[in-house]
């Protein structure tokens, strides 16, 4: 069987998925979907309504050699200025986001990939299962946090996973658990599918003694952050023991400056951008301070912000 040809994506927005019932864009541009609102354009993109709707335009995809990346809440990706040139998908449809508690008691909850993490942690903690609400200022979707193991002082979300489902290439949905998932530092084996969804295991604990300790955390860790814009994402991750703001610090990187994306004066492990920064700039900059720490420090960093 031939596969379909690729139709260049232009004005008149056909796609090679029209076909198939399911609105897909062309050219959507990537910068409004993330944080730092730099990058260029999907090719293609779509927000699908379920999971067949997914499967379908995933198993097209994959007839026609496309690449597909799902964006969640944006707020650890660089998309390059060229843009990116497979589909990109947003999990944002209600049977993505749901959160389930059948037995509290059980200690277990369920999330769709697409909630907002901060929805999932807020939840939890007012059902009274704790171990999650260190998670509480992390921003983006359930799906983001599994794919990077998001966490924070006190804990990962790998640490609380049972069970994860993902969709592979063909379309085709397995569940995975015990030894088939691995959680290690801003890191996980989920990195070859999409993410749907997962189950976690809490401890059943006292809704109000674990909301105080949830505002408490949020305080601390917001203010850990730079505070009044949302153009901004956390650089590198930190070295085992070691805190990458102040081995950044250190190396006299505060401040440092690539066109309009800038090393944050306080936060010294965000960049921030201006408008009119672009993409390169970003890169450049990321660049920039790990040679600086290589040569005056001697310590290799690792990006935790996933360029595309
Ligand atoms: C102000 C600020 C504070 C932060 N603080 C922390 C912190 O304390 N701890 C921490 O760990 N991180 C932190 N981060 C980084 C970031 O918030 C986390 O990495 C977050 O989990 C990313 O989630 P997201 O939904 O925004 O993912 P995105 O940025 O949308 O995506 C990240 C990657 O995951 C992939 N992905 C997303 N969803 C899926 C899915 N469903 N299936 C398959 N792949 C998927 C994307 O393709 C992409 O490659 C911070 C970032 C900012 C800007």
């Amino acid at each position: 069987m031939t596969s379909p040809s690729v139709p260049a994506a232009g004005p008149a927005t056909a796609t090679p998925f029209d076909d198939l019932g399911i609105a897909v864009g062309a050219g959507e541009p990537l910068a409004v979907h993330t944080w730092l609102g730099v990058g260029g354009a999907a090719r293609y993109f779509c927000e699908p309504v379920d999971r067949e709707a997914l499967a379908r335009l995933v198993r097209r995809a994959t007839e026609l050699g496309l690449p597909v990346r799902v964006i969640g809440g944006g707020s650890n990706v660089l998309v390059p200025d060229a843009g990116f040139p497979g589909l990109v998908v947003r999990l944002s449809a209600p049977g993505f986001c749901a959160i389930t508690i059948d037995d509290r008691g059980s200690g277990r909850i369920e999330a769709g990939a697409g909630a907002k993490l901060v929805h999932l942690v807020t939840a939890a903690v007012q059902a009274g299962l704790a171990g999650l609400e260190t998670l509480v200022a992390v921003p983006g979707t359930v799906g983001g946090a599994l794919v990077g193991n998001a966490g924070a002082r006190g804990g990962d979300i790998g640490d609380r996973v049972r069970a994860v489902t993902v969709m592979q290439a063909d379309g085709s949905v397995e569940e995975r658990e015990g030894a088939r998932l691995a959680f290690g530092s801003r890191w996980s084996n989920l990195d070859d599918g999409i993410v749907l969804g997962c189950r976690l295991e809490l401890d059943v604990e006292d809704p109000d003694q674990l909301t105080k300790r949830m505002q408490k955390q949020w305080i601390v860790e917001r203010a850990g952050q730079p505070s009044g814009t949302r153009s901004v994402a956390l650089l590198f991750k930190d070295p085992l023991g070691a805190s990458a703001e102040s081995i950044i610090a250190q190396a006299g990187c505060r401040g440092m400056r690539v066109g309009g994306a800038s090393i944050h004066g306080t936060h010294a492990n965000y960049v921030t951008v201006q408008a009119g920064a672009s993409s390169d700039d970003v890169r450049a900059l990321v660049e920039m301070v790990r040679t600086q720490v290589r040569q005056r420090l001697g310590v290799e960093l690792a990006p935790q912000i996933e360029s595309w």
